[in-house]
């Protein structure tokens, strides 16, 4: 019985998945599909061709964007896991997010870096699910506002807080973040949050919000922290 339970959740829940990303690929496609129709115009001007031929382009390259986010949700499983050292990764994912947003004006600064502090996990994909972080803070806050990334070791944890002075989060909005297709960001896809939890708990870690309307947002990644065997002749 509870078998049978747990697979009728499933099937709720892998219908409401398949729902909501039909709803999220339908605008896209049918503005696609729209300009794909005026390219088919007998007499167009070049200019108009362009323009068209460019927007289609946009709106198919968000449904490639939307499926490869879907996949990744999906399959939710972290490849090549090894001990990296947390300091590295917030590095990466904080060069690739101030490339983004620092030309608009805003700061994003690091605070406390664990160079010598490892985790266990892939890379590339922890840097990707912190630079998800930091790119929601940046999209929150305004020109001349500071995001800050904190790392701290708290009883044998790795913690990573992204903390911003932005819009901040109602509470109604706080209890469905991590639901995934839940966006209230024209063009979001409501995939990031949810991508980041899984992978995060597929770390073994936990990923936390606490937030304030008007004041601003603290999303923490708490991840077990690796500790490397000593080197007993002393060398390393
Ligand atoms: P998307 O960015 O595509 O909307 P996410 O899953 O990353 O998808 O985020 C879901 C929603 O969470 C956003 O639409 C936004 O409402 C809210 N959110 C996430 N981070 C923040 C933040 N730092 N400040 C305010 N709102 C946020």
């Amino acid at each position: 019985m509870r078998e049978i339970l747990a697979r009728n959740e499933r099937l709720v829940a892998m219908g409401q998945m398949a729902a909501g990303l039909a709803h999220q690929l339908r605008t896209p496609m049918a503005a696609a599909l729209l300009y794909v129709g005026h390219l088919q115009r007998e007499q167009l001007l070049e200019a108009d061709r362009i323009k068209f031929a460019a927007k289609a382009t946009e709106r198919l390259k968000r449904l490639e964007v939307l499926v490869q986010n879907m996949l990744l949700f999906v399959r939710g499983q972290p490849q090549e896991v090894s001990s990296v050292s947390i300091g590295e990764v917030v590095q990466d994912a904080l060069a690739e997010v101030r490339s983004i947003f620092e030309p608009s004006g805003l700061q994003i600064d690091l605070q406390n870096n664990l160079v010598d502090t490892k985790v266990l996990a892939n890379f590339k994909e922890l840097s990707g699910a912190i630079g998800n972080l930091l790119e929601n803070a940046c999209q929150a806050s305004k020109p001349g506002q500071h995001v800050i990334c904190k790392l701290e070791l708290n009883a044998g944890q790795v913690e990573i807080s992204i903390i911003d002075s932005g819009v901040g989060i109602p509470k109604a909005t706080l209890e469905r973040l991590f639901e995934p297709f839940f966006t209230t960001r024209k063009g979001g896809t409501g995939l990031g949050l949810a991508i980041v939890r899984n992978l995060i708990s597929s770390y073994g870690g936990e990923v936390s919000v606490t937030s304030t309307p008007n004041f601003g947002s603290v999303f923490k990644i708490c991840l077990p922290r690796v500790l490397e065997a000593t080197n007993v002749s002393g060398q390393g």
